[in-house]
């Protein structure tokens, strides 16, 4: 598995960032090692990765199952296993 998935802190504001990986690549922080990451907010690239999301749409029991989880502040897993609460706990 690919250590650095995450999109770093630069890649706040680009269309590409999903929050928990990049839409185009497999290393944000590799990319921005030399300067700009060349994928920033690129037009040619947000427009590839639309058309290739629109071929593949999500799933509708996937979107119902966003959903409920967004309901309960919860997350799915990335195994789907189990749900992982979002809420911070109260001390
Ligand atoms: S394209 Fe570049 S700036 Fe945008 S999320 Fe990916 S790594 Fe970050």
């Amino acid at each position: 598995m690919e250590k650095w998935l995450k999109p770093v802190r630069k890649c706040s504001g680009c269309k590409l960032n999903l929050g928990e990986r990049c839409a185009f690549f497999s290393n944000p922080r590799e990319k921005w090692r030399h300067g700009l990451c060349p994928g920033y907010n690129n037009e040619e690239l947000i427009k590839k990765y639309e058309e290739e999301l629109a071929k593949h749409p999500p799933k509708e029991d996937k979107i119902q199952r966003q959903k409920v989880a967004e309901s309960r502040h919860t997350a799915e897993h990335q195994t789907g296993k189990s749900k992982v609460s979002t809420l911070r706990s109260v001390h």
